[in-house]
């Protein structure tokens, strides 16, 4: 067989597989066609990537990504180049009376993927930018969900989920009954649910309580008020029970909602995050959040090893979507691929507070393969 490109002698992490080892990737006809050690030569195409890790395409499950329709949004193409997400899931930018300009303009014309949680508010995050920010879940009268479940059900292929945001901040006065509507749109569908918080109310045990086995609470290490610990470096009890039940925890790092006090904590507990996301949106871009990878490197420092780090940004939030075919370089995956480096120094890296963490390793974004295809091939070894 002749495969259309070869990824030769890097380091293949693919946690699905339980593969960690130096073997070959290839690709066919969009799809893996094969993963092991010494495919040969006949391919059209073959890169050598020794010295360089190449995983599953990685997916960030917590993104905003319709740049132009929403002030919060980024373009999700510059950021797969950049940053080696293949898969960018926007969470909620857009709600039932502004996803078709979404699906039109954006993920329609993308060559990278983008799946969506729908928000359950009519115009989904609608006023976020430095100098307006206006809680979409405020106003009950935005809450509509006879035209979520109309929409969910008008693009399957790509609206994977149901996305609410309560606290504080994102829902107001409203408090958690926001949560109520998106939980009955959910169930309605037959969709997951995403939900944020913020500081409180609603209480995170509040928000944890009402989740279902194969819901998101996104956020989930975020610094006090709402952390998951109690003052002596328990974690609280409606947080096991949701993880017990299956409830999906889910990083979302963003510009407020990752602290590595709470993060040090939940480590020490024995309770590391699920999936590992950026939340990267226009105001966090530029720190603190940076990127997936960034995201992923503050959890070397914390002890979690390397393809389990991976594991938590390609075949966890692959589940979490229901999406098997992608996270993996099982052949007959979607044929998506990510090329990593893991460099040792001193890197400064900080959290939504400012503290900032030394690591002397930190994982890198070198490129990116998408439907079989170089999305953004890395640059010489060495560069
Ligand atoms: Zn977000």
């Amino acid at each position: 067989m002749t495969f259309d490109l070869l990824l030769r002698n890097a380091r293949v992490i693919d946690p699905s597989q339980g593969i960690d080892g130096v073997q070959d990737v290839a690709f066919q006809d969009g799809k893996v066609a094969a993963v092991g050690e010494g495919l040969g030569n006949d391919a059209r195409e073959i890169s050598d990537l020794s010295g360089r890790i190449v995983t599953p395409g990685l997916i960030d499950l917590h993104t905003h990504v319709y740049w132009g329709g929403t002030s919060l949004g980024i373009d999700a193409e510059a950021f797969a180049r950049t940053s080696a997400v293949t898969t960018a899931v926007d969470t909620g930018s857009a709600g039932p009376g502004n996803y078709p300009g979404f699906r039109r303009h954006v993920i329609e014309q993308a060559g990278s993927r983008i799946l969506a949680y729908l928000h359950v508010s009519f115009a989904g995050i609608f006023g976020f930018s430095r100098s307006v920010m206006v809680g979409e879940s405020h106003d009950m009268r935005l809450m509509a969900a006879r035209e979520a479940v109309e929409v969910a059900a008008s693009d399957p292929e790509n609206i994977i989920g149901i996305k609410v945001r309560v606290g504080h901040h994102a829902s107001g006065p409203s408090g958690i009954d926001p949560l109520i509507i998106a939980l009955q749109v959910a169930d309605e569908t037959g969709l997951p649910l995403m939900c944020h918080i913020d500081e409180p109310p609603p209480s995170y045990e509040a928000v944890v309580d009402m989740l279902r086995p194969g819901d998101i609470l996104t956020h989930c290490f975020r610094p006090f008020p709402n952390a998951p610990l109690s003052r002596d470096g328990m974690v609280k009890s409606a947080v096991i029970a949701a993880r017990e039940r299956g409830v999906i925890f889910d990083i979302g790092h963003g510009m407020g909602s990752f602290g590595w006090k709470t993060a040090r904590g939940m480590m020490a507990a024995g309770f590391p995050p699920d999936v590992i996301s950026s939340d990267v949106h226009a105001l966090c871009i530029d720190g603190p959040a940076y990127d997936l990878v960034t995201t992923m490197s503050k959890f070397l420092p914390l002890g979690m090893d390397l393809p389990e780090i991976v594991r938590a940004a390609t075949e966890a939030p692959a589940q979490a979507l229901r999406r098997p075919q992608l996270g993996s370089l099982r052949p007959g995956s979607e044929g998506d691929a990510s090329v990593l480096s893991l460099r040792s120094g001193s890197f400064d890296l900080e959290d939504v507070l400012g503290e900032v963490t030394t690591s002397d390793q930190r994982i890198f974004a070198e490129g990116c393969v998408i439907g079989g295809k170089w999305f953004a091939k890395p640059g010489a070894t060495g560069d």
